[in-house]
């Protein structure tokens, strides 16, 4: 197979190459989609892919090395941390940037690995499905951004105060 060549799943190119040989002196933008694979997460119940990567990025020689700046987001499904519902969010790096000491013999750049480090590095550690989500009331597990709970105020300091009291009585060793 010619090196630099497209691999393609379901139509869509599994990685961004870059043909260095034919790259234009002022620099040039690529833009396009990869397919989902190409993030190359392992998915579970907690994140799952849910569109392809998109980038928009410029490529330039400045120097003894390439620029690449731009932008990559992809449409991921999490769950959220406080209410526990799946839900589909967008994730971008609006200021994706790499950088590669410049060599004159190599013939295609692959961009991928540093496309899918902006998307990673874009996932939040405690996502959630909206700024405003209420969560699950932490007594009768009612989810509060659907309906009222009769729980009285105040159940939630009321268990963390009876938490403190077993973590106090902890048998001694
Ligand atoms: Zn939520
Ligand atoms: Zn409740």
């Amino acid at each position: 197979m010619k090196k630099g060549k497209e691999h393609l799943k379901d139509g869509l190119p599994l990685e961004l190459l870059v043909n260095m040989q034919r790259l234009r002196e002022e620099g040039e933008w690529f833009e396009g989609e990869l397919h989902p694979s190409a993030l190359d997460v392992r998915e579970d119940e907690l994140l799952g892919i849910a569109g392809p990567l998109r980038y928009r990025v410029h490529v330039m020689v400045a120097g003894e090395e390439v620029l690449a700046r731009g932008w990559v987001a992809q449409c991921l499904r999490c769950v959220c941390g406080r209410c526990a519902a799946d839900f589909e969010s967008d994730f971008e790096d609006p200021e994706f940037f790499a950088s590669f000491p410049r060599e004159e013999t190599l013939e295609f750049l692959d961009l991928t690995p540093e496309l899918r480090e902006g998307i990673l590095l874009a996932l939040p550690n405690y996502p959630v499905c909206n700024e405003e989500c209420r969560g699950l009331c932490v007594r009768c597990g009612a989810n509060l951004n659907t309906q009222k709970c009769s729980c009285p105020p105040g159940a939630r300091e009321a268990k963390w105060a009876a938490l403190d009291q077993l973590s106090l009585k902890r048998p001694e060793s």
